[in-house]
C-alpha cells in the first residue's frame, strides 16, 4: 500500500483494482464517471479514495458535491452506526420517526431560525430530480400556469420534469421526446458583461407579446455546477428576485450543488440578502452521501393535498440520522462556514497562479465551487487524465467539458489542497506549453 499522504505515482502492481471487465460486460453504457476513473475504488476517508490495489487518490470531485464532510467523516459514521445497531427504523415511508424528528428540530434549530427563514420541509423522493420536480410542480399548482423560466447553461437533473428546465441539449436529447413547460433565458453573463439579462427578463416578462408565457417560477443557481461553474452576482440575483416579485412569478433557488455550505454560507444565496420562495436541497445534505432530498417552501405555498405528490422512498431515515450530525457537528456556529471561505481564498489564489502561468485559463466559480476554464473541453480532458495518472480525481464541466472542477470536500486539510492544486498545477504545464515555446516536452514544464 502506498503511503497516504502520497497519492502520486500509482503503479498497480497487483492489478486488481484496474479489472473492470464485470462492468464492461454487465454495466450500461450510461456510466459517465467509471470513464474517466477506470480503477475499482474500495475504501474512502475524508478526502482520499483508495482503490483495490491500495492506490491512493485525493478527491477533488466528493461525489459530485455529494461529499461536503468528506467520505466516511467518523462522527457522522458513528451516529448511524449507533442507531443501526439500535434497531433504529430504516424505512418508515413519512411517518413520523425519531430519526425525523431530531433532523427537523436540528433544521429548524440551526439552519433556518438563525437564518430568519421558515420554510416548511417537503421530503421529497431522494435524488436532486425529485427535489426540483416537486418544486416545479407545486409552483404550477400554485400559481395555475405552466411555463418555468430557466437558464442558459442551468442543470437541475435528467428527469422529464426537471429536463424542462435543464439547457443541455446533449441530456435534453436523452429524453427522446419534446419537453414542454420551459422557457431558457440568458443567465448572467451569456449576453457579455454589459448587459443586465434580468432587464431581458423583465422586459418580456411585462410584454404580452414577447411570445414567452407568464410563468410559474424562475429557477436558477447561484453557481452553475454543471454549466461550467457560472456565478452570478449578488446584485444580479437581487435584480431576480425583484423582477419575479414585480411579475407575481415564483422564484426557486435550485441549492443542490451550490448549498450545504459549498460556497461559504449554508445557503448558496445568504450573502446575496433574498429569499427564494422554494428552494432545493440534496447532494450534501445527508452529509455521508446517502440519498436525500427537501424541498423547502415558503409557509403559505404548501398547497399540496395529502398524498398528491408522494413516493416510497421520501425521507431516508438513515440520512436523517447523518444530516443531523452533520448540523451538529458544523453548523452550530460560524466557525466552519469561516474556514470554508479561507479555503476559498487559498483555492482561488492558487488557481489565480495556474491560470496566469498559461494563457488560455482562466478561473471561475465561487468558494469551493471553483475551477479552471480551458481553451476547449479536449484541453481540460487532458489535463484531468493527467491528473488521474498522478493521484488526482477531477472532473470537468462546462457546455463542451472545458470547465476542470475543484469540488473539494469542504473538510479538505490545507495540505490535502495544496498537495492537490499541485498534482493540477504540473498537469496544467505538462499539457500546455509555455507561450511562444512549441513543442515543450510535457513532463518538462
Ligand atoms: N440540480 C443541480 C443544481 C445539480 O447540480 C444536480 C446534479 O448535479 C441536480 C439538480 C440533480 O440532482 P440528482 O443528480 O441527484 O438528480
Amino acid at each position: 500500500m502506498t503511503d497516504p499522504a502520497s497519492t502520486e505515482n500509482a503503479s498497480h502492481a497487483n492489478n486488481e483494482a484496474t479489472d473492470t471487465s464485470i462492468f464492461e460486460q454487465r454495466e450500461s453504457n450510461v456510466q459517465t464517471y467509471a470513464r474517466s476513473f477506470p480503477v475499482i475504488f474500495e475504501q474512502a476517508r475524508g478526502a482520499v479514495l483508495t482503490d483495490a490495489d491500495g492506490e491512493h487518490y485525493l478527491d477533488f470531485l466528493a461525489g459530485a458535491g455529494s461529499l461536503n464532510y468528506g467520505h466516511n467523516h467518523p462522527v457522522l459514521r458513528d451516529a448511524l452506526i449507533a442507531y443501526i445497531q439500535g434497531d433504529g427504523i430504516a424505512h418508515g415511508l413519512d411517518m413520523h420517526t425519531r430519526a425525523k424528528a431530531d433532523f427537523l428540530a436540528a433544521f429548524e434549530a440551526k439552519i433556518l431560525e438563525p437564518r430568519g427563514l421558515d420554510y416548511v420541509l417537503q421530503f421529497t423522493g431522494p435524488t436532486g430530480a425529485n427535489a426540483v420536480e416537486a418544486a416545479m410542480k407545486l409552483a404550477r399548482k400554485v400559481t395555475g400556469r405552466q411555463n418555468i423560466v430557466h437558464f442558459t447553461n442551468g442543470f437541475h437533473g435528467v428527469t422529464l420534469g426537471a429536463l424542462a428546465a435543464t439547457g443541455n441539449s446533449h441530456h435534453r436529447g436523452g429524453a427522446g421526446m419534446t419537453i414542454p413547460g420551459g422557457t431558457a433565458m440568458p443567465y448572467e453573463g451569456y449576453l457579455g458583461e454589459a448587459m443586465d439579462t434580468t432587464e431581458y427578463l423583465d422586459k418580456v416578462l411585462a410584454d404580452n407579446s414577447s411570445g414567452v408565457d407568464l410563468p410559474a417560477a424562475v429557477i436558477v443557481e447561484t453557481v452553475q455546477g454543471e454549466g461550467g461553474l457560472n456565478v452570478a452576482s449578488f446584485d444580479w440575483l437581487r435584480n431576480l428576485q425583484a423582477v419575479c416579485r414585480r411579475h407575481q412569478v415564483l422564484l426557486i433557488v435550485d441549492d443542490i450543488q451550490a448549498g450545504c455550505g459549498r460556497t461559504g454560507t449554508f445557503f448558496s444565496f445568504e450573502p446575496a440578502g433574498i429569499e427564494p420562495d422554494i428552494v432545493t436541497l440534496s447532494k450534501s445534505l445527508s452529509g455521508f452521501g446517502l440519498p436525500f432530498a427537501v424541498t423547502l417552501l415558503r409557509r403559505e405555498l404548501d398547497q399540496w393535498a395529502p398524498g398528491e405528490h408522494n413516493g416510497t422512498f421520501r425521507g431516508n431515515n438513515h440520512a436523517f440520522v447523518t444530516a443531523t450530525a452533520a448540523i451538529d457537528t458544523f453548523w452550530q456556529d460560524g466557525e466552519f462556514a469561516a474556514e470554508v471561505r479561507r479555503k476559498s481564498d487559498d483555492l482561488a489564489a492558487r488557481l489565480d497562479a495556474i491560470a496566469a502561468s498559461r494563457p488560455g485559463l482562466q478561473r471561475k466559480g465561487r468558494g469551493l465551487m471553483q475551477g479552471l476554464a480551458c481553451a476547449d473541453g479536449e484541453t481540460a480532458k487532458r489535463i484531468t487524465r493527467h491528473c488521474f495518472e498522478h493521484g488526482l480525481v477531477i472532473e470537468t464541466g462546462g457546455p463542451e467539458g472545458e470547465v476542470i472542477k475543484c469540488l473539494v470536500p469542504l473538510t479538505i486539510t490545507d495540505e490535502e489542497l495544496q498537495r492537490g492544486l499541485a498534482v493540477l498545477e504540473r498537469a496544467v504545464h505538462a499539457i500546455l506549453p509555455r507561450e511562444g515555446v512549441i513543442g515543450l516536452a510535457p513532463t518538462n514544464p
